[in-house]
């Protein structure tokens, strides 16, 4: 990138200050993260980014863009708009009309950040790829990545997250994809939306900026999207998964269109997010062998079905990242069919599921039986409360069961490593809002 303070005000329709002309290379918000040469953006939010520009001028920021005629005085040259965050929006439509990629945008309930990982790494075989880091997929998340982008790009993969109403429409205008996805409708956000159809409608919302004659990916088996009224023309579906998948705890694996394919992850929703960028990479020219050899390689994003080593040796699978109840079931089930280890399986609670909660929790019940676990500790009052006592019902004969609170986790990782033997599986899967990730940190090797 290299724009000149000019063009920042332009394409925000802002107010020049200074007189300086800086080159700039880059766009930061944060003022740690702040690259020398880059543009910081002063977002006002639960902080207000104003306070930092002496400190994102020390990292190397070379201008600035302010809200409200804010005076930055000889601090930085800037650009002042009526409100940042529109002005770093408006900005990463600019950079985007003159990058010009074709753009893929991802939503759903689930498996977006899994999707994007897979869609890149498969695209990557033949286009210059770029992808939406971690999970910055929000109004700002998704600027960001947009600025961020290389100006070689040929495709951008974004991803899109949604929890109200007219995001996704406001998104997919912004980045004018040419490919869309909706991995899944899930019972994520219920609590907010209260019915699936509600989630549905919300998410088809990705459509509304789609480019003309762009083409729209959903799954097959969910009437509420493949019955929608308005569909793109162009809308191809995807799944479900082949009967006759093969999971072990390294890799699964499955035959698509003839081709054999083998995914470095757990669980068969993970071989549904495979089909739809499978989909994708066709729809870009790549054949079926091609997108094989990416998937068997592609890295995940951290924390999703994860295989580790704990410092004892155990094999340690981290799903610590999030948990709805249809996955956290399939990885139970794949691990049902595991006779070589001995299985721990540390269950935090599943969040945001509104009234359902209790019912979903304890309906993980047959799941666990059929994984025969040595021990099951849960975390959490959803998961102690409604599965714990409907586990206790069932034979456990074989099977420990250990309850913990939410703060208990120190509790817990002690308890964890004094148990934990060398050929032990452990599996532990919670929402991100119990932190199952500090148990992680003391139980893995190299950490
Ligand atoms: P977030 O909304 O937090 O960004 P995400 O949609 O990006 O989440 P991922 O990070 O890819 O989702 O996956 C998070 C968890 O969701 C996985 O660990 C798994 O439990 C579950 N998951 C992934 N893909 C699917 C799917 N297709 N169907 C159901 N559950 C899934
Ligand atoms: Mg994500």
């Amino acid at each position: 990138m290299n724009l000149s303070l000019k063009t920042v005000a332009q394409a925000t329709q802002g107010k020049i200050q200074g007189f300086e002309n800086p080159v700039i290379t880059g766009v930061a918000f944060d003022s740690r993260q702040v690259q020398p040469g880059d543009l910081f953006v002063a977002l006002v939010g639960e902080n207000d980014g104003h306070a930092y520009l002496d400190q994102a001028k020390k990292a190397g920021a070379v201008a600035a863009l302010v809200q409200d005629d804010h005076q930055v005085g000889a601090v930085l040259p800037a650009v002042s708009v009526a409100d940042t965050l529109v002005g770093l929006q408006d900005l990463a439509k600019a950079y985007l009309a003159e990058v010009s990629p074709k753009v893929v945008a991802i939503t759903g309930s689930n498996g977006k950040t899994t999707t994007k990982d897979m869609v890149a790494a498969i695209l990557a075989q033949k286009y210059q790829t770029f992808k939406t880091p971690e999970n910055f997929n929000n109004e700002i998340g998704l600027p960001v990545t947009i600025l961020s982008m290389p100006e070689n790009t040929e495709v951008l993969v974004l991803e899109m997250g949604m929890d109200r109403p007219g995001q996704l429409t406001f998104l997919s205008q912004l980045a004018r994809p040419d490919v869309a996805i909706i991995t899944m409708i899930g019972e994520a956000h219920l609590e907010f939306f209260h019915t699936r159809a509600n989630i549905a409608k919300a998410k088809l919302e990705i459509t509304a900026g789609l480019k003309s004659g762009g083409l729209l990916l959903i799954p097959a088996d969910e009437p509420l999207l493949t019955e929608a009224s308005e569909l793109p023309a162009e809308t191809k579906t995807f799944g479900p998964e082949p009967t006759n998948c093969q999971e072990t705890l390294k890799e699964t694996k499955f035959v698509d269109q003839g081709q054999k394919f083998a995914i470095p992850l757990l669980g068969r929703y993970n071989v549904r997010n495979a089909l739809s960028a499978i989909r994708v990479g066709q729809a870009f020219g790549l054949n079926l062998e091609t997108i094989a050899t990416a998937l068997k390689n592609f890295a995940l994003t951290k924390n999703r079905t994860q295989m580790l080593t704990a410092q004892n040796g155990a094999l340690v699978i981290s799903d610590v990242y999030n948990a709805n109840p249809t996955a956290t079931k399939e990885v139970l089930q794949a691990l049902a069919q595991e006779e070589t280890q001995d299985l721990v399986v540390v269950l935090g609670d599943m969040l945001e599921l509104g009234d359902q909660g209790p019912a979903l929790h304890a309906g993980l019940k047959d799941a666990v039986l059929a994984a025969q676990p040595k021990a099951v500790y849960l975390v959490g009052d959803l998961m102690v409360n409604n599965l714990g006592p409907a586990l206790l019902k069932s034979d456990l004969s074989q099977t420990k069961i250990y309850n913990y609170q939410k703060n208990e986790i120190d509790q817990l990782t002690d308890d964890l490593n004094q148990r934990l033997q060398a050929n032990d599986c452990l599996f532990l899967k919670a929402s991100h809002g119990i932190h199952l990730e500090k148990v992680l940190d003391k139980i893995i090797a190299n950490q």
